[in-house]
C-alpha cells in the first residue's frame, strides 16, 4: 500500500528530526548545567559563568525560533497577499543588515502586484533565511541581487549572490536538518524553507558554482483572476 509506505516514511523522518533536535538542545543544556555546578561549588565565579550561560541560552533560543514556524500548518492565516510588496519590505529591512557587512543588496521588484495565496509570516521567513545565507556567503563588498517576476502563472523570485558558492559534493546535503558548514550555523534555515515552499505548492532550487556564487530560485503559484 503506497499511502501506508509514505506515512511510514514520514514518521521515520519525523522521528529522526525529533532525535536530532533533542540532541542539539541537549548540548547547550549540558553545558549550562555543568557551568552552573562549577559556580555552585565555587570553582568558577558566577560573573565568569554568565557569558557562557548567555551564549548557550541564545543557542537554544535560535533553534527554537527557527523551528517555530515549521510546525504550523499553512492553512492557519492563509490569505491572498501581494508578494511584490512583501519582498520589497523584506529587502528594505535586509539592506541594513547587508550594509553592516559592506555588502550591496540590489532589488528589482516589479511595480505591479504578484498575488499569491500564502501564509505571509512563513513566506517572509523563507526570503529572510535565503537572503541571510546570501549575506553570510559573500565577502565584504560582495553583491546580492533579488529579482521578482511573473512567469507562466507563477511568481518567480531569484536571490543571486557572488559569494563562496557550494561545492558539488555537498549540494545534496543542503536542507537536511542541522546540516551546516558554519561555525555558528543551525542548519535549519533551508529545511524550513523547503518545507514551507512545499506546503505552498511551490518550488525551490539552486544553482551554484564553487568560488563564483549561488542563485536560489523560488516559485509560488499566482492566484488565478
Ligand atoms: P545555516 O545557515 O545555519 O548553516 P542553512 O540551512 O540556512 O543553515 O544552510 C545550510 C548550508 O547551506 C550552509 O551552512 C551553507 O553551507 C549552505 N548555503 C546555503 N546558502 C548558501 C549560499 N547562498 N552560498 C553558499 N552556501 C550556502
Ligand atoms: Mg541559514
Amino acid at each position: 500500500n503506497h499511502d501506508l509506505m509514505i506515512r511510514n516514511e514520514k514518521l521515520e523522518i519525523a522521528g529522526q528530526l525529533a532525535a536530532s533536535i533533542a540532541h542539539e538542545i541537549r548540548n547547550p543544556l549540558t553545558a549550562i548545567k555543568g557551568f552552573m555546578k562549577l559556580a555552585e561549588q565555587g570553582s568558577l565565579h558566577i560573573k565568569d559563568v554568565y557569558p557562557i550561560l548567555d551564549a548557550e541560552i541564545n543557542r537554544i533560543e535560535t533553534i527554537a525560533s527557527e523551528l517555530l514556524l515549521l510546525g504550523k500548518p499553512v492553512s492557519t492565516e492563509i490569505k491572498v497577499m501581494d508578494l511584490s510588496k512583501l519582498l520589497y519590505d523584506i529587502c528594505t529591512f535586509m539592506q541594513s543588515q547587508a550594509n553592516m557587512k559592506n555588502v550591496i543588496l540590489h532589488f528589482n521588484i516589479p511595480n505591479k502586484p504578484l498575488y499569491c495565496k500564502c501564509n505571509g509570516d512563513q513566506i517572509k521567513q523563507v526570503f529572510m533565511n535565503i537572503i541571510k545565507n546570501a549575506i553570510e556567503a559573500v565577502p565584504s563588498s560582495g553583491q546580492i541581487t533579488v529579482n521578482a517576476k511573473e512567469i507562466e502563472g507563477d511568481a518567480m523570485f531569484e536571490i543571486i549572490d557572488n559569494g563562496v558558492g557550494i561545492p558539488i559534493d555537498i549540494q545534496n546535503k543542503l536542507g537536511e536538518p542541522f546540516y551546516t558548514t558554519k561555525e555558528k550555523g543551525t542548519g535549519l534555515g533551508l529545511m524550513v524553507c523547503y518545507n514551507i515552499i512545499e506546503q505552498h505548492n511551490g518550488n525551490i532550487c539552486f544553482h551554484s558554482i564553487e568560488g563564483e556564487g549561488t542563485t536560489f530560485t523560488v516559485t509560488i503559484p499566482l492566484v488565478k483572476e
